[in-house]
């Protein structure tokens, strides 16, 4: 009978090219031997070692799928490999690659000015420079269309007010992407995107204290106080409501729907490690029934959710990837990861609530990404619409 990995029964890896396997053992490789020796210290502390964001670069982490100005281009397998990587470290790694590439970068690629694209892209790419994503307030999560921040002209600058909660790196960027509503004539309440750079005067951000979840990621507030920036800094492509950021999301919950995979595959190796070697009642704990069905369990729902994740591949570079796709795939992916990160605590027993595990980090983690770029409720009502027409979010 063919051996194959103990995560990947349906033997997909068969399916990854020469380059494709390269490309996910050097994240791997990169993931075991820099950033999980210090991930408790990280943990601890509640930030994201920043001084490592250009060895994240260097792994074609960032802005994976833009062609030119010095980006990865690679193919939507591939980028998905590097998130599975990424996140079986931690989700806040993951999330790192995904505020800078999916959603900062990917603004500017789609919605901005050549100069635009020139000034930033090549440092975003090598993590020189960070940017971050500012479209959820303190009252606006699941419906940011009801955003408060405001961008008035005055003369030939934009000034921009209001508070963003929640935003990714946002203490430590460079550059900020702040989605704001601006009143224009025959459009009253367009919602549009500029491109702040963070050292302007009125731009204001500090980290949210207090976080039990995504602790080793920068999550912060940005508050905008009269703050003036050229014509130029408007993303002139993103002139038609939600439809732009939402566009960015998509991006990103695509990287999640597999960085997801890396959680869980990270949760299941150890246990089954821990479970071969722990002796219960005098035996192996694996050798019980009840453990290997929960074993068995957590495999199938695995192995589902990674046949979702190369499905989405396919579509993806196919150009024929949907919102309703991507919205599954983030809501079930997740809690299947939720599920077993759960359940591999469970079968450790006491040791599971120690750092010297994975699984606990994992859980706590899989709350925010079940939380933030949509929530299941959201996603769940996402697919209400497309099965039913009827749109029921209000
Ligand atoms: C760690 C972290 C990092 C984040 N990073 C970023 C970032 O970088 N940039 C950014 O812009 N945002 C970011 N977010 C914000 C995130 O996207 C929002 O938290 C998320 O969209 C949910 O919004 P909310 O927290 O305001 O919850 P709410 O919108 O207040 O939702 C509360 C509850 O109500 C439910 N609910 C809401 N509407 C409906 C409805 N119509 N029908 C049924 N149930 C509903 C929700 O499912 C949820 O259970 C981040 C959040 C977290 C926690």
């Amino acid at each position: 009978m063919t051996q194959y990995s103990s995560n990947d029964l349906y033997d997909l890896d068969a399916d990854l090219t020469p380059g494709e396997k390269a490309l996910r053992d050097r994240t791997r490789a990169w993931v075991a031997d820099t950033f999980m020796p210090h991930v408790n210290k990280s943990w601890e502390l509640g930030v994201f070692p920043t001084e490592l964001a250009t060895e994240v670069g260097a792994l074609g982490a960032f802005g994976c799928s833009i062609e030119g100005y010095g980006c990865p281009n690679i193919g939507a397998r591939s980028y998905g490999l590097i998130m599975r990587e990424l996140e079986r470290g931690d989700s806040g790694l993951r999330t790192l690659a995904s505020v800078q590439g999916a959603l900062a970068m990917n603004a500017i690629s789609f919605y901005g000015t050549e100069d635009q694209k020139q000034t930033w892209l090549p440092t975003m790419a090598t993590g020189e420079h960070l940017g971050c994503f500012g479209l959820t307030e303190p009252g606006f999560g699941s419906n940011p269309g009801g955003m408060e921040t405001i961008a008035r002209r005055s003369g030939d600058e934009w000034v921009l007010n209001g508070e963003k909660m929640w935003i990714g790196n946002a203490d430590v960027a460079h550059c900020a992407i702040i989605w704001a509503t601006v009143e224009e004539p025959g459009n009253p309440k367009a919602i549009r995107g500029f491109l702040v750079p963070t050292d302007v005067k009125g731009y204001e951000s500090s980290l949210i204290d207090g976080k039990y979840s995504l602790r080793i990621a920068r999550t912060c507030r940005i508050r905008l106080t009269d703050v003036r920036v050229p014509e130029s800094a408007l993303l002139p492509g993103t002139s038609i409501g939600l439809r732009a950021p939402l566009c960015c999301l998509d991006q990103a919950r695509y990287g999640i729907a597999w960085g997801v995979l890396g959680a869980a595959e990270g949760c299941m190796d150890e246990v089954r490690r821990y479970a071969m070697e722990r002796q219960v009642f005098g035996r192996r704990l694996d050798s019980f029934q009840m453990v290997q069905g929960k074993l068995a369990d957590m495999l199938t729902r695995l192995t589902k959710a990674q046949l979702m994740s190369f499905r989405l591949a396919e579509l993806k570079d196919a150009g024929r990837l949907n919102e309703e796709q991507v919205s599954m795939a983030k809501y079930a992916n997740v809690e299947m990861a939720q599920d077993i990160a759960r359940t591999c605590r469970e079968v450790l027993g006491g040791v599971g609530i120690l750092d010297e595990y994975v699984v606990m980090r994992h859980l706590l983690n899989l709350e925010s990404v079940a939380t933030y770029e949509g929530t299941k409720d959201i996603h769940r009502l996402v697919l209400g619409r497309w099965l039913t027409g009827v749109q029921a979010f209000r």
